[in-house]
């Protein structure tokens, strides 16, 4: 981290920084020019407030050289992380496709869903029994029934299985959830990264609606720090300007993460556009991209789903994406994650 005082500062202010610094545990250098003051501080200052430094009298401007974030960080773990979802790996040079409806909604619907998907080669099943909604009216999913339908088709397919969840006090009904998402409204609920971290589970980490790549991290670090090392990190799109789509697929956001981070990084475009018809695209578009996978709303009856019809794919339509996909893999240096 680096310092830079402002000019006419008083010696005995920059002693009490100095000491101040010192006291925090991290070594600093001072660097007097003719025109500038630079003091630099060397060791941990992970745990130094940036936004406090910034607002002392004789500081001019504080710039951090290292990121904030350890555990995620590629610079400490060169390799890329694997994580194995029930015997499905993602990360390094495999590619996987996460499948399902967005929200559970019967037997019937889940199992039909989860049989199609498998066929066309989604390796994990997803499927909504809380569900995030904006208003308090809207369907918020059939809860520990819901989850309950979705162990049901992972026993009838033999599909791990991912699914959202929102509060701290249902982590006991999520142990045979073998990937626990935690949505983009919730990518910043801290006490719930840390709950969910403690489990030691894999966890689908979503971006929040409007957040950095940076906060986006350490939300993945407040995970990692209580011990759990299986994140896979979801691109879902962020809020912009544009109304067209539902949200802006940030696709720099996949070799940004490949650089900062060891973790494996995959893409939901059905939440990322909002529209069925820019899935496919999307998802070609992830994939030459370099993600480690996708997470693609499938329904088999897209007009009466009780949740985002308007982006769900049907069953042959997935078929479709997942061929394109497999002709790109090659290009891009994938293969199928087994
Ligand atoms: C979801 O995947 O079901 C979902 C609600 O997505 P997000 O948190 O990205 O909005
Ligand atoms: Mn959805």
């Amino acid at each position: 981290m680096v310092i830079v005082i402002k000019q006419n500062y008083e010696q005995k202010q920059l002693d009490n920084l100095v000491k101040w610094v010192k006291q925090q545990g991290v070594d600093a250098d001072l660097i007097v020019g003719s025109h500038s003051t630079i003091l630099g501080l060397i060791g941990d200052t992970s745990k130094l407030d940036i936004n406090l430094l910034r607002s002392l009298d004789i500081v001019e401007s504080v710039k951090r050289i290292q990121e904030p974030f350890k555990c995620a960080n590629r610079k400490f773990h060169p390799d890329d992380t694997i994580v194995d979802v029930g015997g499905h790996k993602f990360g390094g040079n495999n590619f996987q496709i996460i499948a399902g409806p967005c929200s559970i909604e019967s037997e019937k619907q889940v199992i039909e869903i989860a049989k199609a998907v498998k066929k066309a080669g989604a390796t994990v099943l997803r499927g909504g029994a809380y569900k995030p909604r904006t208003s308090p009216y809207s369907f918020q999913g059939l809860k520990e029934s819901g989850l309950q339908l979705l162990l049901k088709a992972k026993q009838e397919t033999g599909m791990p299985i991912v699914t959202e969840i929102m509060s701290v006090s249902h982590i006991d009904q999520f142990k045979d959830v073998d990937l626990i998402q935690i949505g983009a409204r919730n990518m910043q609920n801290f006490e719930l990264l840390k709950e969910v971290g403690k489990t030691k589970k894999p966890v689908l980490l979503k971006r929040g609606l409007a957040n950095t790549i940076e906060e986006w991290l350490m939300s993945a670090e407040y995970i990692m720090s209580e011990g759990a090392k299986d994140i896979i990190l979801c691109e879902r799109g962020i809020r912009t300007f544009e109304p067209y789509t539902r949200n802006t697929l940030d696709l720099s956001a996949i070799p940004l993460l490949k650089e900062l981070t060891h973790l494996p990084v995959i893409v939901d475009p059905s939440h990322a556009s909002g529209l069925s018809r820019l899935v496919k695209p999307l998802s070609l578009a992830a994939v030459g991209a370099g993600a480690h996978g996708l997470m693609i709303e499938v329904h088999n009856d897209p007009e009466h789903a009780l949740c985002d019809g308007a982006q769900s794919l049907r069953p042959e339509q997935f078929e479709d994406v997942v061929k394109q996909i497999d002709v790109m893999l090659p290009l891009v240096d994938k293969k199928w994650g087994l």
